[in-house]
C-alpha cells in the first residue's frame, strides 16, 4: 500500500469503519511533518459532522493498580453489548526514556482481537503538548469510525492527568484498598478531578478493606467544593479480575451522561475543551515557531548569556527576540 492515501481515501475508510485506515489516520496526526499534519486536519474537518455522539471517559490510576486490567474486563463488558469501543492512551514516560509505564509489553490482548474494539497505545516522541494534540485529534476520528465510547487511559504520575481531563466527559480515577494517598503517588489534584473513584481489587481478603476505603474517599472527597456539572463524584468497589461492580461502573457513567446532558453541563463543557483545544493549538505553534527559527536559535545563545550574566534584563531580551522574529 502506498505511504499516503488520498484524503478522500481516509475518510472513506474512516467513516466506513475501516480499522486500518483509521489507524493510517491516526499516524497521520502524530506526525510531525507539516504535509501530513495538513492533511489530517483536512479528514478532521471532513468528518467533523460525524463525531461528538461517543462517551469520552478519561481513567488513571498508579501502575499496577489495575488500569490494562480494568479496562480489558469492563471494555469486553462494552463490546458483549454490541457497542464499539475505542482504547488511545497518553503515557509522558515514553516521551522522555523510550520506554513507558503504561507499557509496551502487549496488553489488553482480548480487546486487541475484538472486532468491536480498537486499541491504540500511547503516541511518543513528541513533547506532551504533541501528544495531547494528536490524542485529541484521535478521538474524533475514531468517533467518525463509529465508536461509541472512547477510554482514554494515563498514568496517575503527572501532568497528563489534566490534559486527559480537558478533552473527557468523564474522569476516572482507579485506586488500591490500604494504601495511603501518598503511598499510591495521587496526588490531591487528581483526586479533586475524579468524577469518581474506583477501588479496585475489591476481590478475597481485600474486599473489607475496600469497603472501609469507600468509606473513607467518601468523606475525602465531600470536602471538596461541588463541581460544576452539578454531579456529585462516587465511590464504588470494583475487582477488574472477577468482574464485581464493572457494571454499576458501567450505569454509573449513563447516569452521568443522563445528568449532565440534561442540565446543559456536557454540551458546555465540551463546547469548552473546542475552544481551549484551539487556542492550546495556537500557543504551541506559536512557540514551535517561534524556537524552531533559524535566526532565532542563532540569536538565543548570546542573549541567553548576557541575561545570566546580569548585562540584559530578561524582559529586555525577550522583547529584542520576539522583534527580530516578528521581522523574519
Ligand atoms: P496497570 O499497571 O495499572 O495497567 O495494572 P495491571 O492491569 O497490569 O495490573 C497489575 C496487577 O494487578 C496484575 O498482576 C493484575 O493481574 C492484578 N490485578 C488487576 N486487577 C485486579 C483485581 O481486580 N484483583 C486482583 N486481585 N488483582 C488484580
Amino acid at each position: 500500500m502506498p505511504r499516503r492515501l488520498l484524503p478522500q481515501q481516509y475518510i472513506d475508510g474512516i467513516l466506513s469503519g475501516d480499522r486500518l485506515i483509521l489507524s493510517r489516520a491516526i499516524t497521520l496526526t502524530e506526525s510531525r511533518l507539516p504535509s501530513d499534519q495538513e492533511i489530517a486536519a483536512e479528514i478532521l474537518q471532513a468528518v467533523l459532522p460525524h463525531t461528538g455522539f461517543s462517551l469520552r471517559v478519561g481513567i488513571t490510576g498508579v501502575p499496577g493498580v489495575g488500569k490494562s486490567t480494568f479496562i480489558e474486563a469492563f471494555g469486553s463488558q462494552i463490546t458483549a453489548q454490541g457497542k464499539k469501543l475505542a482504547v488511545l492512551a497518553i503515557d509522558p514516560t515514553s516521551q522522555r526514556s523510550g520506554g513507558s509505564i503504561l507499557g509496551d509489553k502487549t496488553r489488553m490482548d482480548n480487546l486487541s482481537r475484538d472486532p468491536l474494539a480498537y486499541v491504540r497505545p500511547s503516541p511518543t516522541g513528541n513533547s506532551l503538548g504533541g501528544v495531547t494534540a494528536s490524542t485529541r485529534q484521535a478521538i474524533l476520528l475514531c468517533e467518525a469510525a463509529g465508536h461509541e465510547l472512547v477510554l482514554v487511559e494515563t498514568v496517575g504520575v503527572g501532568q497528563s492527568e489534566t490534559a486527559v481531563r480537558n478533552m473527557t466527559d468523564f474522569f476516572l480515577l482507579l485506586m488500591l484498598a490500604g494504601a495511603g494517598d501518598e503511598l499510591q503517588g495521587i496526588k490531591r489534584g487528581i483526586m479533586e478531578m475524579a468524577d469518581a473513584i474506583l477501588i479496585n481489587k475489591a476481590d478475597g481478603e481485600n474486599t473489607a478493606a475496600a469497603k472501609r476505603a469507600q468509606a473513607d474517599y467518601r468523606n475525602a472527597l465531600h470536602l471538596f467544593p461541588p463541581a460544576a456539572s452539578g454531579w456529585t463524584p462516587e465511590v464504588m468497589p470494583c475487582s477488574a479480575l472477577t468482574g464485581t461492580g464493572l457494571p454499576e461502573a458501567w450505569q454509573m457513567l449513563e447516569r452521568y451522561r443522563q445528568l449532565t446532558q440534561q442540565n446543559g453541563f456536557f454540551t458546555r463543557n465540551r463546547q469548552d475543551q473546542n475552544l481551549s483545544w484551539m487556542h492550546e493549538t495556537i500557543r504551541r505553534e506559536l512557540e514551535d515557531s517561534f524556537y524552531g527559527n533559524p535566526r532565532i536559535r542563532q540569536l538565543l545563545p548570546d542573549l541567553q548569556r548576557a541575561v545570566r550574566s546580569g548585562g540584559l534584563s530578561s524582559l529586555q531580551a525577550a522583547r529584542q527576540l520576539l522583534d527580530r522574529w516578528r521581522k523574519e
